[in-house]
């Protein structure tokens, strides 16, 4: 008789050495393992690569996973093999014999996961039909989103795969809004998946607002009271990340600027140092985000607004992946709100995009507003409504303090808002 199926919790321990599933980890498993097509929506950090990884290993043939970062890609097919799981990539930083390696393990039928780059999806049907694929999973979906901010023309071709081979699709993501989701939706399946949107709080994270009144200054006292902390300052400007980054040096801190303005190697140079360094602080705009792999950041301030609720949550998302406590704090001033409202306005996206941006920027602004604990009202946004009061931000720990010197700057924002609220 045929060995007994190995059961999930089993292959968690013996394979990838977990004690337990993370919040909403063990459902997503069970319905990508029955075959089922699933849009799973998971906090940054939240382990959605385990979600695609362990059902790959519970299912015959192969698992194609799709990724848009080469460097995340090797690192997990890396850690894979560490964990004896014979894995794979097709990418173009391969070297010959990698893809020789790869296509000999696809031959004699070993390789459960295949990692491909987007930009070898063309091409790759007759590959894949000649292959046993049973799941195509997608990470960072949200790259399918022609209005959101990764958008990768290559992901557009999956759905056309997908029908080809006739597969299951497993698609994640951290975006969580609604046009997001639904336009994931359209394009990677053609019936309404399973969708799985939960675990959103992260507990171990403080969350903070403040008005701005002398932001260079807010920002250093800030980073002054926590030394040799590792932390992010996300910047509205490529200038103000080298303003800041300046004045923190000035100040006795390690601190590096980042943004898409720098050559590869550089930028490449200040991602290795942040991960192997101590205590360094990066001040960068929203390009240094989705390769970030860090898991001790111990605090990401905002030196500026960011865009909305959703960039806010997967900016700060990226402290305290280790689960220990980590901090927040987000600056927000009149001219960030019209900077912000401009960007919308002036943009190239249609119309009901536009009002769509408009919205999820009025969310953040609710935010920095709320009058009672921060994490309900985001909670709320994000669809879990009824949390108690978390005790873990501003308000929570010292409610009323927003009476004082800042109540005109709040009353003008109020006021502000409603004005241009649509
Ligand atoms: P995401 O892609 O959702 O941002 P990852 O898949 O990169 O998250 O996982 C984040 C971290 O959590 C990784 O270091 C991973 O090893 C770890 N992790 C994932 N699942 C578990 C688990 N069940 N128990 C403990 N650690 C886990
Ligand atoms: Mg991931
Ligand atoms: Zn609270």
């Amino acid at each position: 008789s045929s060995a007994p199926e190995p059961r999930a919790p089993d292959l968690l321990a013996s394979v990838f050495g977990f004690e337990s599933f993370r919040p909403g980890q063990g459902e997503i498993v069970e319905s990508v393992t029955a075959g089922r097509n699933v849009l799973a929506i998971m906090p940054t950090g939240g382990g959605k690569s385990l979600c695609y990884q362990l059902p790959a290993l519970m299912r015959e043939g192969v698992t194609v996973v799709i990724s848009p970062l080469i460097a995340l890609m090797r690192d997990q097919v890396r850690a894979l093999r560490e964990n004896g799981v014979e894995a794979g990539a097709l990418t173009s930083a391969n070297t010959p014999e990698e893809t020789e390696e790869v296509f000999a393990a696809l031959d004699e039928g070993r390789l459960k996961l295949l990692y491909m780059a987007p930009e070898r999806l063309s091409g790759a049907e007759r590959l894949l039909r000649r292959i046993n694929v049973t799941l195509l999973a997608v990470d960072e979906a949200h790259c399918v989103s022609q209005w959101g901010h990764d958008f990768r023309p290559d992901y557009l071709r999956i759905g056309e795969l997908r029908r080809a081979l006739g597969v299951q699709v497993a698609a994640f993501t951290a975006t969580a809004d609604e046009d997001t989701r639904a336009e994931i939706i359209t394009r990677l399946f053609d019936a309404e998946p399973e969708v799985f949107l939960r675990g959103f709080d992260r507990p171990n994270l403080y969350l903070a607002f403040e008005p701005k009144q002398k932001p260079r200054e807010q920002i250093l006292g800030y980073v002054a009271a926590r030394p040799d902390r590792a932390g992010i300052i996300y910047c509205s400007s490529r200038s103000k990340t080298e303003a800041l980054a300046d004045a923190l040096r000035g100040s006795g801190r390690a601190a590096m600027a980042y943004h898409a303005g720098l050559a590869p190697d550089t930028r490449r140079d200040v991602e290795t140092a942040f991960q192997r360094e101590d205590g360094l602080i990066i001040c960068a705009t929203v390009a240094f985000g989705m390769g970030v792999d860090k898991p001790d950041i111990r605090f990401v301030a905002h030196a500026d607004l960011p865009k909305s609720v959703e960039a806010y949550y997967q900016e700060i998302g990226r402290a305290g992946r280790d689960g220990a406590p980590a901090e927040t704090l987000t600056l927000f001033g009149m001219d960030d709100i019209r900077l912000r409202r401009t960007q919308i306005d002036e943009g190239v996206a249609p119309p009901e995009r536009k009002q769509a941006d408009h919205a999820r920027l009025n969310a953040l602004l609710a935010l920095a507003e709320a009058p009672v604990c921060r994490r309900q009202t985001l909670l709320a946004y994000f669809g879990e409504s009824g949390a108690p009061p978390c005790g873990n931000c501003d308000l929570c720990r010292a409610p009323g303090m927003l009476f004082d010197g800042t109540e005109a700057v709040r009353k003008a924002l109020s006021a502000m808002l409603r004005t241009e609220e649509r």
